[in-house]
């Protein structure tokens, strides 16, 4: 079933299944459920009270996840208009090429992002190719180092380096309990440091699987001022 709690202004919405258990549990999944786990025959009052209890740590987990929703603008691709790059504007300039010797493709030069082309209708696929080149170029360079450090670290033989890229519609990272980390390539867009905020997050997830106490803690030990680039990833991209 679900129900619902009001904390403060905030509504938190949950869904509660009954098992054979002894305590109650409260979840907050990636998708933004609040599950809850309660024994069998808990009075809806009694899981109400608890969630109250628990609502400003549900919120913390909540807007956890949130912040990871990359924001979806409409873009035209077309020359003028600007786009980021590792936290960078850069304007695109159509570089029409009538004689057609160079071939298809983006270049960075000065504040532009040159698109070569004879097509105009091809900007927006070349430039999204030329996007997720750099970022599985970049990522590969900034993850690597930062997964060699951690795991020597924290004495994690096991863990082997891999990454992967995958367009993720509400999430910047995840990482897979056997340490495959995968990163949203929409990132390419954000500061350096930011993509390295979400890759300590996320080789965090190694030790710890959830957003615990302990989990920040280690995040705090990992990057200090990982808070200053989580808001900037959320001001320019969420
Ligand atoms: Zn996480």
């Amino acid at each position: 079933m679900t129900d619902y709690i009001e904390y403060g202004s905030k509504r938190i919405d949950f869904r509660l299944e009954y098992s054979d258990r002894k305590t109650l549990g409260i979840t907050v999944t990636p998708d933004l459920d609040v599950l809850v786990k309660a024994p069998v025959n808990t009075p809806v009052e009694a899981v109400k009270e608890k969630l109250k209890k628990k609502a400003p740590w549900i919120i913390r987990q909540l807007s956890f996840f949130l912040s990871f929703h990359p924001r979806l603008t409409d873009r035209k691709f077309i020359g003028g208009e600007t786009h980021l790059y590792l936290g960078k504007q850069y304007r695109i300039r159509v570089m029409s090429d009538e004689l057609g010797v160079i071939r298809d493709g983006v270049k960075l030069k000065g504040q532009f992002l040159e698109v070569y082309t004879r097509d105009n209708t091809k900007v927006k696929a070349l430039v999204e190719a030329w996007y997720f080149d750099k970022a599985k170029e970049r990522f590969h360079k900034m993850a690597e180092p930062l997964f060699d450090k951690f795991v020597s670290k924290h004495d994690l033989s096991l863990a082997t380096y891999h990454l992967s890229l995958r367009q993720m519609p509400t999430r910047w990272g995840s990482c897979t309990a056997k340490g495959r980390i995968i990163l949203n390539p929409e990132l390419i867009k954000a500061p350096k440091a930011c993509i390295e905020y979400v890759i300590v997050h996320e080789l965090c997830h190694l030790v710890h699987h959830d957003h615990t106490q302990k989990f920040l803690d280690l995040q705090t030990k990992e990057m200090p001022d990982w808070e200053k680039w989580k808001s900037k990833l959320e001001r320019l991209l969420a």
